[in-house]
């Protein structure tokens, strides 16, 4: 009986042992916490799922841009030669919409087309008009009709029209102030001279003398030919700048600066910053270069 009551009382031990474990199941609502745990896990994780698509949608939109931009980089890789190309486009697109209104040389096309036949007597190039040259009888020119107004001869329209264009290309903003004009409006422009210098005091004859010193006798002035050309700068430019780039770019394009400062006892006019010649480029090369004047490249000096 008492190896029953052992047995029996190891039986209990064991009941209150597995009873025991029950008791120590208790965590197992923890095992189901952890379940619960679990969806926050999943949740956040969708959250940073959710998080991440627009982030993906942003980053996608954003690696989309980058994306043209690397499509772009290759291209202008390729086009690394049109590249210096656009380095002067600009500069050139930049400056023609300021002087695309007042631009001064732009005509029609169809008038250079009849300068053609001209080139066969290139002396015209040349002819000396001053005070002891007056414009020889007769002579006579076809104009080009600027979009200011202003006259040239057709002959000298094209490289005019280049000059200004490379003008305009290198930041200049030339502008033609005066270009051809009549004998009459030659003769205007000397009678109103004589009439301030008499208004001033002076006499008849001292006031005609005064104006012979600034505005050239009708007959003798380049004006009246066709080849000069009063340039100034444009609206919001600088003359002097504009006058330094033509005088040292000029001679490219056959103009030279017809009455330099060191040169009045020659000439006979004062200096003129902003008149220009057409004399051809050949010509212009060699006068520009050596600093002459035009009576000395012509072998013309006056007679003293
Ligand atoms: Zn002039």
């Amino acid at each position: 009986m008492n190896k029953r009551t052992r047995w029996g009382g190891a039986l209990a031990v064991l009941l209150c042992l597995l009873l025991a474990g029950c008791g120590t199941r208790e965590p197992t609502p923890e095992t189901q916490k952890e379940p619960v745990a679990e969806p926050p896990i999943v949740s956040s994780a969708r959250s940073t799922e959710e998080t991440e698509p627009p982030a993906p949608a942003e980053s996608a939109s954003e690696e989309t841009e980058p994306a043209p931009s690397e499509k772009e980089e290759p291209a202008p890789a390729e086009e690394t030669e049109p590249a210096p190309v656009e380095e002067e486009a600009p500069a050139e697109a930049e400056p023609e919409p300021v002087p695309a209104e007042p631009t001064p040389a732009e005509p029609e096309p169809v008038e250079p087309e009849e300068a053609e036949p001209a080139p066969e007597d290139e002396s015209w190039k040349l002819i000396l008009v001053n005070a002891e040259h007056p414009i020889p009888e007769g002579y006579s020119f076809t104009t080009t009709e600027l979009r200011n107004g202003h006259r040239v001869d057709e002959r000298i329209y094209p490289e005019l029209q280049r000059m200004f264009d490379d003008a305009r290309a290198a930041g200049i903003w030339p502008f033609v102030n005066e270009s051809t004009r009549t004998a009459e409006e030659q003769q205007a422009i000397m009678d109103e001279y004589v009439a301030r210098y008499e208004a001033s005091g002076l006499s008849r004859e001292e006031a005609e003398d005064q104006a012979r010193e600034i505005v050239a006798v009708p007959g003798t002035s380049e004006h009246q030919i066709g080849l000069a050309l009063d340039i100034i700068a444009e609206l919001s430019s600088d003359s002097w700048s504009t006058w330094q780039w033509l005088e040292e770019n000029c001679a490219r394009y056959g103009f030279i600066l017809r009455y330099p400062a060191d040169k009045t006892e020659i000439t006979g006019i004062g200096y003129e910053p902003w008149h220009f010649r057409y004399v051809g480029a050949e010509a212009a090369e060699e006068i520009m270069a050596a600093g002459l004047c035009l009576e000395e490249y012509l072998g013309a000096l006056p007679e003293n």
